[in-house]
């Protein structure tokens, strides 16, 4: 199966059920990037039992896990992304233009937002 933004943020838009769900507001917002930080926390915690219950070695059923995770990760950002009104394409595209434009003058490493 292949599926690009557009599929998953419809597949994704079906199943978000929060607080003024795509209306923008900032409780949606707040909803969402909760979320996004609370799936992110859970990447972290499973990394960490790699090291404290795994000898720090990395399984596929690791690896497996923490995918499933980053797709709530992505399930979250696509959410925050609708609520502040722009779709992942648009997002994802910014980023690309943003680290391109870093790497054209020589400042992809290094520190600010907005270098
Ligand atoms: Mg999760």
């Amino acid at each position: 199966m292949i599926m690009d933004f557009y599929e998953f943020e419809n597949a994704v838009a079906s199943t978000a059920i929060y607080p003024e769900s795509g209306e923008g507001t900032l409780t949606a917002l707040n909803y969402t990037v909760l979320g996004l930080a609370g799936e992110a926390g859970e990447i972290l915690n499973k990394v960490k039992k790699v090291y404290r219950d795994k000898g720090g070695v990395l399984s596929i059923e690791d690896r497996a896990a923490i995918s499933k995770e980053l797709g709530d990760v992505l399930w979250y950002a696509a959410r925050a992304a609708a609520e502040l009104g722009y779709t992942l394409e648009e997002v994802a595209e910014y980023n690309v233009e943003k680290l391109r434009d870093r790497q054209v003058r020589g400042v992809l490493a290094g520190t600010g937002d907005d270098r």
